[in-house]
């Protein structure tokens, strides 16, 4: 029991050639922990090694069970990416995923050996992956799809149990919308997310979302109609009435991606 998010076990076999273990770093913002994701049986590549806790990384290397050929990152948040170095160094296996952009929460230590573009493959004897590009939560982020199971590797863009933070400038309301349509369009049969369980039906809960992030983008219309001339910060108490006040630092981020977004497409009232 972690007390955040979710109740999950700390070790899970999720579908055949799929295992997770979820890193010891429950939080606020990470739920139970980051999910660390182990695909295939006789060669094994390691998805989001997590933040860089020495025992995680043993962790991970006793679960194996087999060699660990590659690493891959969906992004270079801190709770995601920093393990990738440790893990590297004991498997010498091969890094894969898009390099840190500039600006605060980035891991300038995740350095791959394969810089990934949007389509991009791994194919392996056992399962492919294959990349998808999907800015929004990050400007770098990567959902992973594996093609046998169609399950989405989702990383931070779309977690289980809560909604997650958009955060500008890297954090980009309008490309996270866009990425979520694009992930309904992939038509997969299941969610695997960097924080949670699995989530059985993603046409439903992508659907949730974007409702839920055009009912929010209303409500900052509405609010910056009733209140004209208020601030971003002004403004957070009148869209986030449903928010704890101690959060609201992570409203006012949230409420500035959704006024870029407002400014971009011309709907400022
Ligand atoms: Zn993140």
């Amino acid at each position: 029991m972690s007390g955040f998010g979710p109740d999950l076990p700390a070790f899970a076999e999720v579908m055949p050639g799929v295992r997770r273990l979820v890193a010891p770093n429950p939080s606020m913002m990470t739920g139970p922990g980051t999910n660390t994701y182990l695909l295939g049986e006789q060669e094994i590549a390691v998805l989001d090694p997590g933040p860089a806790l020495p025992e995680h990384i043993d962790n991970i290397i006793a679960r194996a069970g087999a060699p660990i050929r590659w690493i891959l990152a969906t992004h270079t948040h801190p709770d995601h990416s920093p393990g990738v170095r440790l893990l590297a160094k004991q498997t010498a296996a091969e890094v894969l995923g898009m390099p840190a952009p500039d600006g605060r929460h980035q891991d300038r230590t995740f350095r791959p050996g394969r810089v990934l573009a949007d389509g991009d493959e791994l194919r392996t004897d056992e399962f492919c992956l294959q990349a998808i590009h999907t800015p929004g939560h990050a400007s770098n982020h990567l959902c992973y799809r594996h093609e046998a199971h169609e399950l989405l590797f989702t990383g931070d863009h779309i977690i289980d149990g809560s909604t997650v933070v958009i955060d500008p400038p890297d954090g980009n309301m309008k490309q996270y919308i866009d990425s979520l349509r694009r992930c309904r369009a992939l038509a997969c049969a299941a969610l695997a997310p960097g924080h949670g369980d699995i989530v059985p039906d993603p046409a439903r809960a992508i659907d949730w979302i974007i409702d839920h992030r055009l009912q929010r983008e209303a409500k900052v219309l509405a609010a910056m109609q009733a209140n004209p001339g208020l601030s971003a910060r002004e403004l957070v108490p009148h869209v986030y009435q449903d928010v704890d006040p101690e959060l609201y630092g992570w409203a006012e981020r949230s409420l500035l991606a959704h006024l870029e977004k407002i400014e971009e497409e011309g709907l400022r009232p």
